[in-house]
């Protein structure tokens, strides 16, 4: 891979202005990434910016980085019977939209909202057919065509093929953005929060589900935190440093909520033979013991709603 001559390079923290530290900086393949730590509110991020060209040559080599999906070709099949042996993107999307339409119902009184809900960056289409479900009028962006046509299958929408920044909406329009698992990955993230305000009316819920950078795994791993993987992500926030972003940009933070999620298989693999018929009771205590550290507002990701104010 060539080098990267265009980098852009921040002075200061791009969400509060503060000065940061050097945190970390982790190679991956001939690159070294640096990234640094916000002393104002907290944001990570990976500095100097690669260019966006440098960006698109590395996923068009390596992929974003899922190994299970990229020894195969998913098919909607195939991701209905992954989800169906571990339930994870179909959780949370039902929480997530029930959550979205409680903050909408405690909103109205005078003001109705509108019940136009964009689904930004929709991948295989989960969250947008719970939010069909749900009774909102759903668009959705997607660019990897493989993830466009099994949510085209499973939503019947046809997401447009196109990145955020360059989508084109009547502004003020929309009821809820979402943008789940994809602020981590965007090179300027002013912009994205700042345009989703453009396109929400006034009320409208900007809801962000990302890797929390303030969760155990993080602070016992560090950089080897299997969410810390440059140039993938670029962005690592916690909630107060997601929170500022978003009251900078205009919205009242709503309600943060954290969820841990582990796949059965990941204990079932290593588990030797005389050992499973205790298996139960491994999942039993691995499952209390996430609860705990959601409870202890630990976990692996966040989900943050912000409102627009009027
Ligand atoms: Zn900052």
């Amino acid at each position: 891979m060539a080098t990267d001559k265009d980098q852009t390079y921040y002075s200061a923290c791009p969400v509060c202005s503060s000065t940061y530290k050097p945190w970390r900086s982790k190679q991956v393949g001939d690159h070294q990434y640096r990234m640094d730590l916000c002393q104002g509110c907290g944001y990570c991020f990976v500095n100097p910016r690669p260019s966006l060209e440098f960006l698109m040559d590395y996923y068009a080599t390596f992929g974003h980085g899922d190994a299970e999906i990229a020894q195969e070709q998913p098919t909607l099949e195939s991701v209905q019977e992954r989800e169906r042996l571990f339930p994870n993107s179909t959780v949370d999307a039902k929480c997530l939209v029930k959550t979205i339409r409680s903050l909408l119902n405690r909103s109205t009184g005078a003001q109705r909202i509108s019940n136009r809900f964009l689904d930004v960056g929709c991948g295989y289409g989960f969250f947008s057919r719970e939010a069909q479900r749900a009774g909102f009028e759903v668009q959705a962006l997607e660019l990897a065509q493989i993830e466009r046509q099994i949510a085209h299958r499973m939503t019947g929408l046809d997401p447009t093929a196109s990145s955020f920044e360059e989508y084109v909406c009547e502004p003020t329009s929309l009821g809820v953005v979402l943008m789940s698992q994809i602020l981590e990955h965007v090179l300027d993230v002013n912009l994205w929060v700042d345009k989703a305000r453009g396109l929400l009316e006034p009320g409208g819920i900007l809801a962000i589900a990302l890797p929390n950078y303030g969760s155990i795994t993080r602070r016992l791993l560090q950089e080897r935190d299997p969410f810390v993987c440059p140039p993938t992500h670029l962005n690592f926030f916690s909630p107060r440093s997601l929170s500022s972003l978003l009251r900078k940009h205009g919205f009242e933070v709503e309600k943060i909520e954290w969820v841990s999620r582990l796949p059965k298989s990941t204990f079932e693999k290593r588990c030797p033979g005389f050992a499973k018929p205790i298996l139960p009771l491994v999942h039993l205590g691995t499952g209390l013991a996430l609860q705990g550290v959601d409870w202890s507002r630990l976990g692996m990701v966040i989900r943050v709603y912000g409102r627009k104010k009027s």
